[in-house]
Parts: C-alpha cells; structure tokens; sequence
C-alpha cells in the first residue's frame, strides 16, 4: 500500500475493519476540462445509438455522470470503494462435481449468489461518511454504490486504482474484476491518494473477452452493445429475450460471467470474507424446476428476498428460466411450460409458449 496521507489514516482503518478497501481519492471530475468534454462526448454516442438499451435512466442522468459537483454542491473530492465479491463455486462434497453443472438448472452470477451488495456495501458506506461527518462536522458528505448515476468505472480509473478492462469493467490489481465499487463524495478536500497503483491494464494483443462473448455484445475494445449483453438481458431488460440471442443464453438465468471468467488480469481474484456475499440465498445454480413453480411475487420474495434477483422479479426470472430450458433440452419440464402458456403475465406465458414450440420441435 502507498503512504496513507495523515487525513486518510482513520478513513483507511475505518474500511478495513469493515470489508472494504479505500482504492483511491480524486477530484469531482474524473479529467481535465477537453478530456471530459471527449468522455461526454463519447457517452452521448453511446446513448444516441441507443446502446443503453431499456434503461432510461442513463440517457435520463448523462449531465451528471462525470461531475460529482452536480450531486454534491462544492464537492471537492470523491473517495472511491471497493468491495471484493469474488466466490469460488460449490462443489458437491461426495463427487467432487460442480453443482452448476446439475442438470436443468440456470446458472447465477457470482456476484448475485448472496445478498444484494446495495444494502451490504450501502451500510458499510453510510459507517463511512457518518465517521467523516463526526470528524469534519462542517462539510457535507453523499455515497452511492451503483445507485447514482456517477460514472463509477471513470472515478476509479482516476483515482489511479483501477483499469478499463477492454471487457468495459474496472480491474484492479487487489480484485482483478470481481469487485463491486462504492463512493463517498465530499466538500472537504482530501488529498488525491491511490492505496495500490493499476498498472498497465490488458495486455497488449488480448482479446480473450471480446472472443468469448456469445452474443458480440463486445463490439470491439471497450465497447459494450448492452442490448446483446447477457447481463442485461436476463436483468434490465424488460420484454422476451430477442430470439436470435436466445441459444446463446445458453444455461444462464441472471447475469454472466464470460467475459470476467476467461480475462487473465482476473489471476489476482481471492475469495471475499464478506459473509452477506457468502451466503446462498440464490447460490450458483437454481433448478429451472423451481424457477417454474413460483406462482406469485410473495413466493419470489419468500424465496429471493434480499438477493440481487429480485430486480429481475417473478416475471423475469421466469422469462429466463423459459429460454434456458428450451436452451438446455429439458424435455421433463415441457408439462411446466405448457402451464405456464397460459399464465396471467403476458411475459411469462408467451415465452413459455415459445420455449414449448422450440423443444417439442427438436424432440
Ligand atoms: S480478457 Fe484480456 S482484453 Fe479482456 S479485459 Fe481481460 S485482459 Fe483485457
């Protein structure tokens, strides 16, 4: 770790002691005045292409992605978090076998496995800033961990902490990729500071991600199409999955993780010790079976409450647990889909209709 600058010390002791890291501090702007003007510039193609996809929001929030200014008045710095998520999947005691690889079930990612991070790193971040507050009573103090539209990725780049992978996710050298990142932003002024420097980022001529992406959604190196992404996808995106993406789905139901899986810088992962992220409110796999038989928002929440899927909801969840069977050739569950068809969520019924036609046309 770099010198602590004495203003940092009890910041530094404050996050470890909670799980968490102090990756870095820096301005509330992510660059200098022509850099951001190119940054703005650059997230306003993105948005026109209508790369975001179904989530508005962005499009809604781009003036205030890369001024913290916009969020806090008289901000001076933004101290950027992170938070490790990384867990290695279960393995079945008695054979040794992975228990994703059960069949008929759809894969979680990993980051979605236990709790929802927004609560976990959220209290964290709030024993954070109300430290600072006590410690400078007079400045004002805000934190997000990706509830803001703060550009996260281009923060912590400027910290000096992290990379931009060409997969489009921040690497740092403590977490590789698995790790979520959190801000608290602040009118006191802190020294810029970065607890471990990035280095150099991908190696030259590496394209593991691009290539391992099954739907293209890396269009190129640091391009993300989100609409072909699976991450969005099987979580943001709100109607049936594109037919022409659905094979490449493949076992997924909530998220993916290709693209982190395959990247070298990720060498570096560990396993957290958070245990909110430890627990297995949702775990690796979920049997496309049960998915299937939830009938209503109270079973979902009985089930899921507290984990990351409740954002995609009985009716997303569903949706995806359709295309991974059809995906997947599980011909047992066609008594569940033909039920299903029929169901009074228009989402749901059509892609269990759709799942149907596919399996009963390859039996
Ligand atoms: S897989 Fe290779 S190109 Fe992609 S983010 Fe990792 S190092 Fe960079």
């Amino acid at each position: 770790m770099n010198h602590v600058p004495p203003e940092l010390k009890r910041v530094v002791a404050d996050a470890e002691e909670l799980g968490v890291t102090l990756l870095g501090v820096c301005g509330p702007q992510p660059d200098a005045p022509e850099e951001l003007a190119r940054l703005e510039g650059e997230y306003q193609e993105f948005i026109a292409s209508g790369n975001h996809g179904d989530m508005n929001y962005l499009a809604k929030f781009a003036p205030l992605k890369y001024r913290a200014e916009t969020l806090l008045p008289n901000c001076r710095s933004v101290l950027m978090f992170g938070l490790n998520y990384y867990r290695e999947d279960a393995v079945d005691a008695g054979s040794g076998r992975k228990l994703d690889a059960a069949p008929a079930s759809g894969r979680i990612a990993r980051y979605a496995r236990g709790r929802d991070y927004h609560k976990t790193f959220g209290k964290k971040l709030l024993h954070i800033l109300q430290q600072l507050q006590q410690t400078y009573p007079e400045d004002s103090f805000r934190r997000f961990t990706d509830s803001g539209p703060l550009a996260e990725r281009s923060f912590a780049a400027a910290t000096g902490a992290c990379v931009t992978g060409r997969n489009t996710l921040s690497i740092s050298p403590l977490y590789g990729s698995y790790f979520f990142l959190g801000e608290v932003l602040s009118t006191h002024q802190f020294p810029d500071f970065v607890t471990v420097p990035a280095g150099q980022g991908c190696p030259r001529g590496c394209r593991a991600c691009i290539n391992v992406c099954p739907t293209g959604a890396l269009s190129a190196p640091y391009r993300m199409d989100a609409r072909s992404c699976i991450s969005y996808l099987t979580i943001e995106h709100k109607g049936l999955i594109p037919v022409d993406l659905q094979e490449a789905l493949g076992d997924m139901v909530f998220g993916c993780d290709l693209c982190q899986e395959v990247c070298p810088l990720n060498a570096v992962r560990r396993p957290t010790t958070e245990p909110d992220l430890l627990m297995s409110i949702a775990g690796d796999a979920i049997s496309l079976s049960e998915i299937l038989r939830i009938k209503t928002h109270e079973e979902m929440t009985a089930r899921f409450g507290g984990s990351p899927l409740m954002r995609s909801g009985r009716r997303g969840m569903l949706r995806n647990a359709c295309v991974a069977a059809a995906n997947l050739g599980a011909q047992e569950l066609l008594d569940d889909l033909l039920r299903l068809s029929s169901d009074e969520d228009e989402l749901v019924a059509q892609a269990a209709a759709h799942a149907r036609e596919r399996l009963i046309q390859d039996a």
